[in-house]
């Protein structure tokens, strides 16, 4: 299929980018890798007037570490994240949950700061970025604010982005050197969407349980952080009568909906599956 008919902006700053979205008003909209908006323009789902492709602006790209955080430009493709050293030694997760994104074409052109400005609750990273206690860096005509992760999904495809506003980073607390971690997605075929999936990061004191975040994907209108489940392991050894608490706990703020990818009860089992997983995994991974 073939989108409608757009006019084409490529500014170079971000000055120049939310000057456009201000001029262009409502039927203008940022283009990213164009891997979410670009199927639903083709199927008409989505007409912008206007496409404000964001790829000029060089400032918007790159990951670096600035004192305990770690900074993300909002063009950084998810190959870019695959590949990163300074990810891979700081928060080795992201990588993980990348390479389980959709297939190595898109994740060439598909962008962090699409996939999580997105609103999608398919999309992965929003939940990594909640577990992990993210903050997202926004610039509008009324100046720059910071958003968390945590406060910034309101419902599917509503997030607190107001009209005109571009994401243009992504501050990332560093987890503990030693932390534990796990992406674990269910997928019914290479490329897919999660039917669920859970991002587990914890930290270990000898065998007790000494912090974890837990955020889940794809089992309701917005990503999830499981915070009550989280308290419950906090403190145990994660020995199987706290992780089923955990579990059951996780699975209760689940309200998926029943699609292609099974009926709602199903999927909400296999949050609880996927959870259980990625608790295993990130304590076998963690050093006390
Ligand atoms: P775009 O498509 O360009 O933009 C997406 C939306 O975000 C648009 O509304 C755009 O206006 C807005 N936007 C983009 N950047 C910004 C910004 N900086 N500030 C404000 N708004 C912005 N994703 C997953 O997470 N998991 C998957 O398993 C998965 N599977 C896929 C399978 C297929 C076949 C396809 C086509 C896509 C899949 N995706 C998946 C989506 C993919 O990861 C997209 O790349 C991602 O969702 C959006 O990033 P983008 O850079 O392509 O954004």
């Amino acid at each position: 299929m073939i989108p409608g008919a757009f006019d084409y902006h490529r500014p170079a700053t971000i000055e120049d980018a939310v000057g456009l979205l201000a001029k262009l008003g409502e039927e203008a909209s940022i283009l990213a890798g164009g891997h979410s908006l670009i199927p639903l323009m083709k199927t008409r789902l989505a007409s912008p007037e206007h496409l404000v492709d964001l790829s000029g602006i060089g400032t918007l790209k790159g990951i670096t570490v600035e004192g305990d955080d770690i900074i993300i430009g909002a063009m950084t493709t998810q190959f870019e994240l695959i590949t990163s050293d300074t990810l891979s030694r700081h928060i080795p997760i992201i990588a993980e949950t990348s390479r389980l994104i959709a297939d190595p074409q898109i994740r060439y052109k598909g962008t962090f700061g699409g996939n999580v400005a997105n609103g999608d609750p398919g999309n992965d990273m929003p939940a990594l970025m909640m577990c992990l206690g993210a903050s997202y860096a926004v610039s509008g005509p009324d100046g720059s604010r910071d958003i968390a992760a945590r406060d910034f999904y309101q419902g599917a495809y509503y997030t607190l982005l107001e009209p005109g506003e571009i994401l243009t980073a992504v501050r990332i607390p560093i987890p503990p050197p030693g932390h534990g971690y796990a992406y674990e997605k269910l997928k019914r075929k290479v490329g897919d969407y999660a039917t669920a999936a859970a991002a587990v990061v914890l930290t270990m004191a000898g065998n007790t349980c000494a912090s974890v975040s837990i955020g889940l994907t794809n089992v309701s209108e917005t990503p999830l952080w499981a915070s009550d489940a989280a308290e419950l392991l906090i403190g145990t050894s994660l020995d199987k009568s706290s992780v089923d608490a955990a579990v059951a706990a996780a699975e209760a703020i689940t309200n998926p909906a029943s699609d292609m990818r099974g009926p709602a009860e199903y999927r909400t089992k296999m949050a609880g599956v996927m959870l259980r997983r990625a608790v295993e995994r990130a304590q076998s991974r963690a050093r006390a």
